[in-house]
């Protein structure tokens, strides 16, 4: 059987630092689906490997040319790219194609939708773009059941799998590859990683998880975790990585009690909205299950700006009553969770609409700056700001494309960017905020500039008021 090399350029781009593919949830899934059919996959990169450096192209061809050398029967490479590491697989695809041009790449992952709406408007999406730039051979869409297929027949008529042949050939989405076993990927040093079920319920308009019904069967999971952290006592910390938990919490609740306390500390995503209609739940759950970790997509404070990007709870926009009732619970939880008194970290996230106005910026700043100074030694309060990214193939693009700077320009795709035109007013207001995002002085220090700048943009009545 031959080998195939996956490659990981996804996940863990903090700081230009690579992280190794075992922590790339996606390319564990495709691994495991893989070594089930009887195929040897290679996991690149191995290590962390740092690309702050000038000179990327030396790096990685520094990097995969040794293993590309001792690996003669490589069949397929797959790269797992996010839209914001479009950049990353191209370079990782030009090296490849010098040193090993023989072998096919193939690319896949949240980076590539189809856009057919955009396409009859003469734009291509990022599918028809990277086949015809001829950056790699193969795309699959979706989940990646058609990819592993494709590694086990050669087979490129499958639902999902996109090449180019004088045109665009192709059609359909790929589906959810059948597992066995549950994948769990590494985390950072001391955890693990696992994706349960991948079913939100929000319905957000710059959603890029895939739906479809990914669901492991609870008495798999906890065989499997309990396998797991039986022999690895050096893992203590379960990171679940399904965004929205607590809308299935019994689901998650029998996983972890299965557990029987095997994980020491367990880290997981909380819906602000979901909080406010059941903290009892919630703080049973922080309690039974040492949660201790915790990541709150808080996103927005106004209705106006909810409406904009399209955040939603269970499908609907967020009203001004629902976000003002999150912000008293989100206090409410902090404080809670002082009152327990055990060592936790909450990270709390906004979103920069470019619907803001300096009256808006300044109300969201001013919750940014009081939720950081809830925190305390015990409590880590943490504040993580972004920009509103139109990804491909979410309705925010789709409905906003006649604002979006360069729609057709994937590799200039990056986390910390500001993809709108001046147009809308929330460009400037996105500017000033994302100026106060590098830490060389105290959270404070920095948002009080901040919040003194949109105030004179405010005064100056260059924007229109809310
Ligand atoms: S809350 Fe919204 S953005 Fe987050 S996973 Fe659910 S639908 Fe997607």
């Amino acid at each position: 059987m031959p080998t195939i090399a996956l490659i990981n350029c996804a996940k863990g781009l903090t700081d230009m630092v690579l992280t190794p593919a075992q922590q790339n949830i996606g390319l564990v899934v495709i691994k495991q689906a893989l070594e089930s059919a009887g195929i040897d996959v290679l996991m690149l990169p191995e290590e962390p490997v740092d690309f702050s450096s000038e000179n990327l192209d030396e790096g990685i061809r520094a990097m995969y040319f040794p293993i590309f050398e001792r690996s003669h029967d490589i069949a397929y490479v797959g790269m797992s790219v996010m839209s914001e590491t479009m950049w990353l697989m191209n370079m990782h695809a030009q090296t490849l194609r010098h040193i090993v041009p023989e072998i096919p790449l193939a690319a896949g992952g949240a980076a590539f939708r189809r856009e057919l709406s955009l396409e009859r408007k003469g734009l291509r999406d990022p599918v028809h773009w990277t086949l015809e730039e001829g950056i790699v051979d193969l795309v699959n869409v979706g989940h990646a059941a058609s990819f592993v297929q494709l590694c086990k027949t050669c087979d490129r008529d499958l639902p999902g799998i996109y090449h180019w042949d004088d045109g665009l050939q192709g059609s359909g989405t790929s589906g959810i590859p059948e597992l066995d076993r549950l994948p769990i990927g590494m985390g950072e040093s001391d955890s693990i990683r696992v994706v349960l079920r991948d079913v939100c319920g929000n319905a957000c308009d710059y959603c890029v998880t895939y739906s479809g019904g990914f669901a492991i069967d609870p008495s798999i999971a906890v065989r499997d975790l309990r396998a797991h952290l039986d022999t690895h006592p050096e893992h203590t910390r379960l990171v679940v990585s399904d965004s929205n938990p607590f809308a299935n919490w019994s689901y998650y609740d029998d996983i972890l009690t299965g557990l029987q306390g095997r994980n020491q500390h367990t880290t997981t995503y909380l819906e602000p909205t979901n909080y406010a209609h059941s903290p009892e739940l919630h703080h049973t759950a922080i309690r039974k299950h040492r949660l201790d970790r915790m990541f709150i997509g808080r996103d927005t404070v106004y209705e106006t700006d909810a409406a904009f990007m399209g955040r939603r709870y269970q499908g609907k926009s967020k009203t001004q009553a629902m976000l003002d009732t999150e912000a008293v619970a989100l206090k409410e939880l902090i404080k809670f969770l002082k009152a327990e008194d055990r060592p936790t970290q909450l990270q709390i996230h906004y979103i920069l609409s470019p619907s803001l106005t300096p009256e808006h910026g300044i109300a969201l700043v001013d919750e940014m700056m009081e939720m950081d100074a809830l925190g305390n030694d015990t409590v880590d309060v943490s504040i993580g700001v972004f920009p509103l990214l139109p990804h491909p193939g979410t309705r925010l693009r789709r409905e906003h494309i006649e604002h979006i700077i360069g729609p057709e320009d994937y590799l200039s795709f990056r986390g910390y960017d500001i993809r709108w035109r001046d147009s809308l007013p929330g460009s400037a207001c996105i500017e000033v905020i994302g100026r106060a995002r590098p830490v060389d002085m105290n959270f404070q220090e920095r948002y009080t500039a901040a919040r003194a700048e949109l105030a004179g943009m405010r005064a100056a009545g260059t924007y229109r008021e809310s």
